[in-house]
């Protein structure tokens, strides 16, 4: 997924500028946009191409390959619920350290909203006075979330919510049963795929193709072949809304569900 089209631009203006700031602060949108618009940008600041960043040069590659040592993710620990400070100072003691290979070594800390107040303190020592080959990348929620000194520091990119309209579900949802009825299921699964990244989104695709199929069975139109595979379907989506709100896998979800919807229409 190309992460919010509008901090891609922000981030590619700054890039090139080639004055980039020494800590960012990612706000808004969901955690794993946060996280791909922070990997975006961890990237671009690597790159050793000219359009950064280009995709070809070494950095770019091992940053895809989830390879690059330079760019060091940070978050909470197995079992714990905050960022401790004893994580950030081995933090701040690695950041003096040279990079490996990039030009720069970037920090991404995920959750920053779940750094304790000891830990935002300790961070701020060196957001204060940062070594000159580091940036840090912060993603979190939103600023409130964070002390005012640490956000007066950084570098803000808000994502903008990209909200899709009821309008537009429901010609998405419309185009999915086409497709399924079509028989064209590998289609159905691209169509799907948007979704795998919000659940809420995806769940309430799941009811619009739940309207739809009701809507379609109390009209006189379809015949009664078609209305009793709507209706299978219909029950099937009460258990994938189900599953959504269990923290499922939702590539498998929907690959399942269009396994399952198939077998229906065979
Ligand atoms: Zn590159």
């Amino acid at each position: 997924m190309i992460p919010n089209n509008s901090a891609i631009q922000n981030i590619k203006r700054i890039v090139k500028s080639g004055r980039i700031p020494h800590s960012f602060l990612i706000e808004g949108g969901s955690f794993e946009e946060r996280t791909e618009t922070a990997t975006y940008l961890a990237k671009a600041i690597v790159c050793e191409g000219e359009d950064k960043p280009c995709n070809e040069c070494r950095q770019c590659k091992i940053t895809d390959s989830s390879s690059n040592v330079d760019i060091i993710f940070v978050g909470t620990e197995d079992g714990k619920k905050i960022i401790s400070v004893g994580q950030i100072r081995n933090l701040r003691a690695d950041a003096f350290i040279k990079p490996h290979s990039a030009q720069k070594k970037v920090y991404v800390i995920k959750n920053a909203e779940l750094m304790n107040e000891q830990a935002q303190n300790a961070l701020l020592k060196v957001l204060e006075e940062p070594p000159t080959s580091v940036v840090f990348i912060l993603l979190s929620p939103s600023r409130t979330l964070e002390l005012v000194t640490i956000v007066s520091r950084c570098c803000i990119l808000t994502l903008s919510q990209e909200i899709t309209s009821d309008k537009e579900l429901e010609e998405e949802a419309k185009k999915i049963i086409d497709l399924l009825f079509d028989n064209k299921y590998y289609d159905m699964l691209k169509a799907f795929k948007p979704y795998e990244k919000d659940r809420s989104k995806a769940e309430k695709l799941f009811r619009c193709m739940q309207e739809l199929c009701v809507s379609v069975i109390k009209s006189g139109n379809a015949s009664n072949h078609r209305k009793k595979i709507l209706s299978l379907i219909y029950e099937e989506i009460n258990y994938y809304i189900e599953l959504i709100s269990l923290n499922v896998n939702m590539p498998l979800l929907f690959s399942s569900a269009v396994c399952k919807f198939r077998n229906y229409i065979n």
